[in-house]
């Protein structure tokens, strides 16, 4: 009896610790501190501190460091987009996922077959980060942060014009808005900058700290002052700060400010409410339902592992399109249905 064919499911699996590459030994953003990790990027759900040996690029190792308080691992490797990395039997390389500075997704190579994990992603334009790349595979991994059919992510742009319309309709409020620190924060100032607010812009102390390592990377963000040079009386300034409690940190301190949020997760009223935002701004660094679905047409991979977010809608969707499918937690525990 000939031996069956090795398939991408016999050598990237999912364990305990998280995505584990047999042939090399080695895990892609593991939950758990392993001896060998590639990191797509700096947030903290994928990136971790402790491990023991890390290939991450340049600017995802310079996030890390500046964000966890203890030592983030005993070895580090930085990796240039397209870089090779050998590590055992498997060729490991970076592509531009488009979702923060560093971004990246892990391209796998091994037995003539290629496994690509997206990581977090997004196909809309981003000045503060290389552009997603399509990088033709065998298996998909992708993510589904925003995996229904709702999640249709505007222009933010136009968002931003919204922002800047209500802070001339209100020219006594100053405007706090509320954006993770890593990611959101710097991309809503390169859109603040692109629709010409050339003001300076009052921004928390844990963004201020990413900010900086964006202009190291050569991403200028403009005029940035610390919080606390900011006067009594801020008038209509902008407030750039992660996002808190109602009535807690800088808000608490300001008379009335305009409350902006900026997510994705602004489509639905209810966490719009629950964050007490007065204007929700729908602004994502992930991929939006028909970014997901239209990278998976363009990528038309034999199959595809869906992971990180709603899973069954877009395994329905990408089964639709003749292409198959499976939840990424299905793989290699021998849950996998074949499909
Ligand atoms: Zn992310
Ligand atoms: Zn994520």
């Amino acid at each position: 009896m000939a031996a069956r064919a090795m398939r991408p499911e016999d050598w990237v699996r999912v364990r305990p610790e998280g995505l584990y590459v047999e042939p090399g030994n080695f895990f892609v953003d593991p939950g758990r501190v392993v001896e060998t990790a590639i990191i797509t990027h700096g947030h903290s759900d994928h990136a971790r501190a402790g491990n023991g040996r890390v290939a991450a690029t340049q600017a995802t190792l310079d996030i890390m460091t500046q964000r966890m308080n203890r030592k983030p691992w005993r070895d580090c490797q930085a990796l240039a987009y397209g870089e090779r990395l050998q590590v055992g039997d498997v060729t490991v390389w970076l592509a531009p996922a488009g979702h923060v500075l560093g971004s990246a997704q892990v391209v796998l190579e091994y037995a003539g077959q290629r496994v690509v994990i997206s990581g977090d992603y997004k196909r809309q334009s981003d000045p503060t980060c290389a552009a997603f790349e399509l990088v033709p595979c065998d298996v998909f991994v992708t993510e589904a942060t925003f995996g229904l059919p709702v999640f249709q992510h505007p222009d933010p742009g136009y968002e931003v014009t919204r922002l800047l319309h209500s802070r001339e309709i209100y020219p006594n409020r100053s405007v706090v808005v509320h954006a993770y620190s890593l990611g959101k924060a710097q991309r809503m100032l390169a859109l603040l900058r692109a629709a010409d607010y050339q003001r300076p812009i009052y921004v928390a102390p844990i963004i201020l700290g990413v900010c900086e390592i964006y202009r190291k990377h050569g991403i200028d963000l403009g005029d940035l002052r610390a919080l606390d040079q900011l006067e009594n009386n801020p008038g209509s300034e902008i407030i750039l700060a992660p996002p808190s409690k109602p009535g807690e940190g800088i808000v608490g301190k300001l008379r009335d400010p305009l409350i902006v949020m900026a997510s994705g997760w602004m489509t639905v009223r209810k966490h719009a409410r629950g964050r007490g935002a007065e204007l929700p701004l729908v602004i994502s660094d992930h991929a939006d339902w028909n970014e997901l679905v239209s990278t998976i047409q363009d990528l038309a991979p034999e199959e595809v592992w869906v992971t990180h977010g709603r899973e069954d809608a877009l395994i329905l969707q990408t089964q639709r399109l003749g292409i198959k499918a499976r939840a990424l937690s299905a793989i290699g525990n021998g849950a996998g249905a074949e499909q």
